[in-house]
C-alpha cells in the first residue's frame, strides 16, 4: 500500500474517532495534497477536484473542506505562502508539536519539521521583550530545496 493510501486510512480513523466523516471530498482534497507533497493553493485544489472528480469544485468549498481538514490536524495552513500542506504525522501516534516548514520558493516543495521546545521558548521571550503578544510559532522558512538548488548550480 502507498504511503498516502496508508495516511488516509489513518485519516478516517481519526475522523470517525472525532465524530466526524472524511467525505470523498475532504478525501480527495487530503489525498491531492499527500501526492504532490508540494504547498498547493486552494485554486490548484479546485483544479485537481475537477480532474478526479469530474465536477466543479468551487475554491469557496476547497476553503471550507481545507478548514475541516486543517482542524482535523490532517493539513496545514501556511500563512505566508497561502498555501496548504498535508501534515507528515497523520500516520503517527505521537503528540503534534509546533510545526515548522521548510518552504523551496521556486516550487513549493514543503518539509515539515520540528525545531527544539527550547528554541521555540526563546523565540517566545524575544517576542514578549519586543512588547508583541506570539499567536502562532508557527515558522515558515524560505528555502531552495536540493532540486532546485541542484537545476540552479548547472
Ligand atoms: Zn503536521
Ligand atoms: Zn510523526
Ligand atoms: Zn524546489
Amino acid at each position: 500500500m502507498s504511503s498516502a493510501a496508508e495516511a488516509i486510512k489513518h485519516a478516517e480513523r481519526q475522523c470517525i474517532h472525532n465524530g466526524a466523516k472524511l467525505t470523498l471530498k475532504r478525501k480527495t482534497i487530503l489525498l491531492g495534497l499527500l501526492q504532490t507533497g508540494k504547498a498547493m493553493t486552494a485554486y490548484e485544489l479546485s483544479d485537481y477536484c475537477k480532474q478526479e472528480l469530474g465536477e466543479p469544485m468551487p475554491p469557496m468549498s476547497v476553503y471550507r473542506i481545507l478548514e475541516f481538514l486543517e482542524s482535523q490536524q490532517l493539513v496545514h495552513k501556511l500563512k505566508l505562502a497561502n498555501r496548504f500542506v498535508a501534515c507528515i504525522h497523520i500516520a503517527c501516534n505521537h503528540e503534534h508539536a509546533t510545526p515548522q516548514f521548510l518552504i523551496c520558493f521556486n516550487c513549493y516543495q514543503v518539509t515539515e519539521i520540528s525545531i527544539k521546545e527550547s528554541t521555540i521558548k526563546q523565540l517566545h521571550k524575544s517576542v514578549t521583550t519586543a512588547g508583541y503578544t506570539l499567536v502562532s510559532p508557527q515558522i515558515e522558512m524560505n528555502c531552495l530545496c536540493a532540486d532546485c538548488s541542484d537545476t540552479k548550480k548547472h
